[in-house]
């Protein structure tokens, strides 16, 4: 089966063609900076042009969306119909800025290939295995019930993916293994798997939560939030801005960019220095809270642009893990390498494993299986 992969962003469209049987991408393209100005590309176009750029004699058979949020009521791979993309509708007041460019990409995509399936593969469905004890916020009651106010997590795709590899690389019986995964990216987060399936992660009811990020802060007291509105002179927009573009690594240097922080640090600038140490102490405060949640701890993996490509980034993630079994071979850790590896020594307790996400590849997989045998 030949899957289109749609990934609509905000101003972005990414797309590739994967064949499902051999698992090899045909094609892939990107489009940016859709709808930015009058005279910018809209999401229609883009899409129209993604499916103009195709080799001739590729024929798509089924397409894949990803959705960021799929609420409560979406927790598998779903056929797009008419009845689906009204309840997605319904879901904007939870992913106020990705679903609705989501949701533009489908209905764009389903005019212009009408005859084939669409799938849409929710960010969010991995989590919905966390017990309540991790989805569950200490909030009222009415706040819980009626607004759907919960831990949701992110970046379940990536999560799924990267946990399954390393279940395969773990070998023996997949339903005992304890792994967390660290997608590290311009947005991050950790997860906690046991038996394939997820039982805590980071991101919460937001992608705001959790981890240090390019430009979002992870975990900060809530209060400072009422602070802002009651004594800072803050309106909601301008602390929204504060938390999804200002903070994280950003609002500590000034870049988002973790190759030039990492620069920086090497050439002793402080601020560059303090960054990297606040982002890889809340790394190793979630890896040790995960692996107290999960009763010890068989693997732990690095994926996304930093987790993936900075050996520093990993090295600073784990230091001074030794005590709980967690350590890595700085040769093998640095070496440049673009494959899945292993960088702890091989007498290592704990596996620790790079491995490249591929979330279009798991996106293909998902849509060919429910395409080939719908529920
Ligand atoms: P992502 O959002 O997964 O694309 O990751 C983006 C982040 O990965 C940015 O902070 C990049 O600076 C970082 N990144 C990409 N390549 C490298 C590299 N070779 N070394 C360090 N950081 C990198």
């Amino acid at each position: 089966m030949s899957v289109l992969v749609l990934n609509a962003g905000s101003s972005s469209l990414k797309f590739q063609v994967i064949d499902t049987d051999t698992e090899a991408s045909l094609h892939s393209g990107v489009f940016e900076e859709l709808g930015v100005s009058p005279d910018s590309m809209s999401i229609d176009a883009a899409i129209t042009a993604a499916l103009e750029s195709l080799p001739a004699g590729l024929n798509v058979t089924a397409v894949g969306h990803r959705v960021v949020h799929g609420g409560e009521q979406f927790v598998d791979p779903t056929m797009l119909q008419e009845d689906v993309l009204t309840q997605l509708d319904g879901l904007f007041f939870l992913a106020p800025l990705h679903n609705p460019a989501n949701l533009a990409g489908i209905r764009a995509a389903m005019h212009a290939l009408p005859e084939i399936p669409h799938v849409a593969v929710f960010d969010t469905a991995f989590h919905h295995t966390l017990p309540p004890a991790a989805s569950t916020l200490a909030l009222p009651e009415e706040l819980r019930r009626q607004r759907g106010i919960r831990k949701y997590g992110f970046h379940g795709t990536s999560h799924r993916y990267v946990s399954g590899v390393a279940s395969d690389l773990l070998g023996g019986d997949p339903h005992t293994h304890r792994v967390i995964t660290l997608h590290l990216g311009n947005g991050s987060s950790a997860t906690a798997i046991r038996g394939g399936q997820s039982m805590d992660t980071s991101m919460s009811f937001t992608p705001t939560a959790g981890l240090v990020m390019g430009t979002r802060p992870g975990d900060v007291d809530p209060a400072v939030v009422t602070f802002l509105l009651e004594h800072g002179g803050y309106s909601a927009a301008e602390i929204h801005a504060v938390l999804n573009s200002d903070s994280g690594l950003k609002g500590l240097t000034g870049s988002s960019d973790f190759r030039e922080i990492t620069r920086r640090a090497r050439s002793g600038d402080e601020d560059a220095v303090l960054a990297m140490d606040i982002w890889s102490w809340r790394i190793r405060h979630y890896i040790g809270a995960y692996a107290a949640l999960l009763g010890g701890l068989d693997a732990l993996v690095f994926t996304g642009g930093i987790g993936e490509n900075s050996a520093e980034g990993r090295a600073l993630s784990v230091l001074g893990l030794e005590f709980m079994g967690v350590s890595i071979d700085s040769y093998l850790n640095s070496r440049p390498n673009s494959k899945t590896r292993t960088i702890s020594p091989s007498s290592s307790p704990v596996s620790v494993f790079v491995i490249p996400t591929q979330e279009e590849l798991e996106i293909a997989r998902q849509t060919a299986a429910l395409v080939s045998s719908p529920r």
